[in-house]
């Protein structure tokens, strides 16, 4: 243990403290399957304490001109961009990102979601008239108090990010558990948070478990909002645990994209959806992992997304290069194992990859990237979210059938159309139960806000609405406005 990096310290009140109680939990670096750092678990008397110190905070905090709080975020950005490549580090040892996706998209993205939060809110009007012709009814947009933000490993700064600033800059002050298994970013950034000097108390960052810190989040009476991002079924215990004091909910749960091929996609639209689905190793909620296409074109596309799976290199995150790394933790491999055999099992043809490691590795938890064909839409691998990079392929006959199979699924996060017929874009883009529709390859616009519905969560994430979620609206009337 005596090599391991020490991130044990919580932050409470502005400072780094120790555990109330040591808890030991290693960090495993998914690439080599060794410890790199230890941190600790948190327990009932770390969660008080940090609760404390946000309650105590949140008056004066509340209370500060919306350009300060803005100030302090501008802060926070310029200190992150200086720390990406720390950032960058921590999340490949922790999560396993190679080092330049890691930098380039996981970093990233966190830098991405301040900039545009800190866009949204210089337009954030905190009180406005309820129309043009009512001056004394208004609209005030207020914090919602101590908010508690639980995250998820697979995109540790993305979720991060979107959680902590939003709830800065309304005016909240937050206690936030990252995943225990990708705790060594939060550390980084919260390094970052103390650097740029905001008031004790307005951010805490203790670590710990779901059973935990977690759970003690969820329960506790003076936290007024909880945050999540993770599984359904821990977004289904944090509801039910936050019922008894009435907490405000916000879930970001997990997903089975549809990504409908069309006989008229462009011809990158294949293969697109393919690395697509392989990307983060297949470790991200929105990845289009049920590929269904128009039997006109099914075994050109099957053919296609065998060829991506083959040329998609698999390697340690430590090195340079466009390859995808290993996925998060033996259970996760485990899983994605269990499942790959359930999908033979249950009659889809393998057509790229399949259980065991990739050929030559014999450490690291990596999966090969595997393409199921003929997959119907009642098998496990199109129910289930496999979390790893596994492509299935489910053939139409009809934009109704096709529309059928993708919303005949629990979750509605996002889901993907590829033709080159507008109308048919625009019909589906609005049938389709999802948060979110990409089509043709056209990622979402700056500033939109990411979300689903269903068993995906009703939460949204950035841009004004990502505001909008960590405040409390105020309806007023009798206003004076001539005072
Ligand atoms: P997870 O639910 O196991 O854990 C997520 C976080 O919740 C961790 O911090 C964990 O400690 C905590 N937690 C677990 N059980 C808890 C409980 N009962 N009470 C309170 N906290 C609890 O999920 P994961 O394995 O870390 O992340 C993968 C999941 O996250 C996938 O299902 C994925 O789809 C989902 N995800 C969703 C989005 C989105 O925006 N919709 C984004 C990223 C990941």
């Amino acid at each position: 243990m005596s090599g391991l990096a020490d991130k044990r310290k919580f932050y409470i009140g502005g400072e780094w403290v120790a555990p109330r109680a040591p808890n030991d939990l290693e960090v495993i670096d998914p690439s080599t399957e060794e410890a790199v750092a230890v941190i600790s678990l948190g327990g009932q008397a770390d969660t008080d304490a940090a609760v404390a110190a946000a309650k105590t905070a949140f008056p004066a905090w509340a209370a500060t001109p919306p350009a300060q709080r803005l100030a302090h975020v501008e802060k926070i950005l310029e200190i992150y961009k200086r720390r990406a490549p720390d950032m960058a580090a921590a999340i490949s040892a922790e999560m396993g990102a190679p080092q330049d996706m890691s930098l380039n998209d996981q970093a990233a993205a966190g830098s991405y979601h301040i900039e545009t939060f800190i866009e949204a809110f210089r337009d954030f009007e905190f009180i406005r008239p309820l129309r043009p012709d009512t001056p004394t009814s208004m609209v005030a947009w207020e914090p919602v108090g101590v908010v508690g933000l639980i995250t998820p490993w697979n995109w540790p700064m993305n979720q991060v990010t979107l959680k902590v600033i939003p709830a800065l800059l309304a005016g909240d002050t937050v206690v936030l558990k990252p995943s225990e298994i990708a705790p060594l970013s939060s550390v980084v950034f919260t390094e970052i948070v103390d650097e740029a000097g905001l008031p004790p108390g307005v951010y805490n960052m203790v670590n710990g478990d779901g059973a935990g810190v977690g759970s003690q989040l969820s329960v506790h009476p003076d936290v007024d909002m909880i945050s999540f991002t993770g599984s359904t079924r821990a977004g289904i215990a944090i509801t039910k645990a936050a019922a008894d004091t009435l907490k405000k909910v916000a879930l970001e749960l997990g997903g089975k994209g549809a990504n409908l091929v069309f006989a008229d996609a462009d011809d990158k639209a294949v293969t697109r959806g393919a690395r697509h689905c392989f990307y983060n190793s297949g470790q991200s909620c929105n990845a289009p992992t049920r590929m269904l296409v128009e039997r006109s074109f099914y075994e050109t596309a099957v053919e296609q997304a065998r060829k991506v799976a083959e040329e998609t290199a698999v390697a340690t995150a430590h090195q340079p290069g466009r390859h995808i790394g290993p996925v998060v933790s033996k259970q996760q491999w485990d899983k994605i194992q269990d499942l790959i055999q359930k999908g033979i099992d249950e009659g889809a043809r393998l057509v790229a990859g399949g259980p065991g490691l990739p050929e030559g590795v014999n450490r690291g938890y990596f999966v090969r990237p595997t393409v199921f064909a003929d997959v119907t839409n009642d098998m496990t691998i199109a129910r289930q979210e496999i979390f790893g990079p596994v492509l299935s392929i489910i053939p139409f006959d009809s934009e109704e059938e096709a529309v059928a199979i993708a919303n005949d699924t629990i979750y509605g996060l996002t889901n993907y159309v590829q033709t080159s017929d507008g109308a048919r874009r625009n019909r589906l883009a609005r049938q389709l139960r999802a948060g979110m529709v990409e089509m043709n390859g056209q990622g979402r616009g700056r500033g939109s806000a990411f979300g689903g519905v269903k068993a995906s969560g009703r939460a949204r994430e950035g841009g004004v609405w990502g505001l909008e979620e960590f405040m409390d609206s105020k309806q007023i009337s009798g206003w004076d406005p001539d005072a």
